[in-house]
């Protein structure tokens, strides 16, 4: 079910699941030590408002400080926790990564966070109260974390999943289905999915301002999404023209490199309260949404 969606974007292909056995055994091994040692981190990268230029949301997206090999994306390690049974705990640690982070920001700004739920997590029953116990510790309200997960994550055990979703949702986090218009999601899916949020994927979004029949399925799943009354968050938004059309198209946020990659927790701080005051003077946003 992975590969249909790897090949989409950033996600990238595991050289070590595909290579040796002992090699993938010692990345199970490390990512053991790796999260009782804190070599997990989040990035955060900002969603933007398309009509006033506000920073909305913002999504954490794990990496990994590997003590030789560096820096290393998702790509690198779910592959390996997914094997390994470990999904459930890098969760947690996300998590609690991604709402420490929230915690330093959410009085002065009210921006919420969003973290990636795996398979392992939908179909965790205990999940919602994992999730609000973690909130309280972190003295945050519900609406200060927005959960994403792909519609394939379901398949398994779609009933089980939606009941975990609607749980969620009664305590106030919010859904988002990622990856929208990609693998496995179907309009099916999306008539019982308890959800506040469709994630339009890159693929659809990326040459919207150039190819008609991009701007179409665009226009229409926007009206989709709206009719269902879900907010349309456009993903991999690489150039000011594309933001500019996919606004002129409806979708209400916007995400990608053209407003700002993923950053350390620290530089994602210092970019907020910069783009806040930007937004004061009103020059960074407008450039992006007009
Ligand atoms: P995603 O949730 O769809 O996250 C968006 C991915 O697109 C991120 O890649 C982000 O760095 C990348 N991206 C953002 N803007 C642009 C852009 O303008 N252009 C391009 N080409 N790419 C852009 P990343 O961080 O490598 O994450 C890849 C995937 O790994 C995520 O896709 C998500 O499915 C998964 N993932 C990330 N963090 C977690 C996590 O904590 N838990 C779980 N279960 N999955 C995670
Ligand atoms: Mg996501
Ligand atoms: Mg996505
Ligand atoms: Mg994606």
């Amino acid at each position: 079910a992975k590969s249909a969606r790897e090949g989409v974007h950033v996600y990238v292909p595991d050289p070590v699941t595909g290579t040796a056995g002992s090699d993938r055994l010692r990345t199970m091994e490390e990512l053991r030590t790796a999260l009782a040692e804190d070599e997990l981190a989040v990035f955060l990268q900002p969603q933007m408002d398309l009509r006033h230029g506000g920073i909305v949301g913002a999504e954490a997206l794990v990496r990994w400080h590997h003590p030789t090999r560096g820096l290393l994306s998702p790509g690198h390690l779910l592959p390996a926790a997914e094997q390994a049974g470990l999904l459930r705990p890098l969760t947690d640690r996300v998590l609690e990564l991604a709402l420490a982070a929230a915690g330093r920001w959410w009085a002065d700004h009210k921006v919420p966070v969003s973290v990636n739920l795996s398979a392992a997590n939908v179909t965790d029953l205990d999940l919602p109260d994992k999730v609000a116990a973690a909130l309280r510790r972190h003295g945050l309200p519900a609406l200060a974390l927005t959960l994403e997960l792909v519609e394939d994550t379901l398949m398994a055990d779609p009933e089980r999943g939606r009941t975990v979703l609607a749980d969620l949702r009664r305590i106030g986090v919010r859904t988002s289905i990622d990856d929208y218009g990609t693998g496995y999601s179907s309009l099916a899916y999306l008539r019982h999915l308890p959800a506040d949020e469709l994630k339009l994927d890159q693929s659809l979004t990326a040459d919207v301002d150039r190819d008609p029949r991009a701007a179409a399925i665009v226009q229409h799943t926007v009206a989709l999404a709206h009719d269902l009354g879900l907010r349309l968050v456009a993903e991999g938004v690489e150039t000011v023209a594309t933001s500019a059309t996919l606004a002129r198209l409806g979708c209400d946020v916007a995400q990608g490199y053209a407003i700002a990659h993923p950053m350390p927790v620290e530089e994602f701080l210092r970019w907020l309260v910069a783009a806040d005051s930007a937004l004061v003077d009103e020059t960074l946003v407008p450039r992006l949404s007009r």
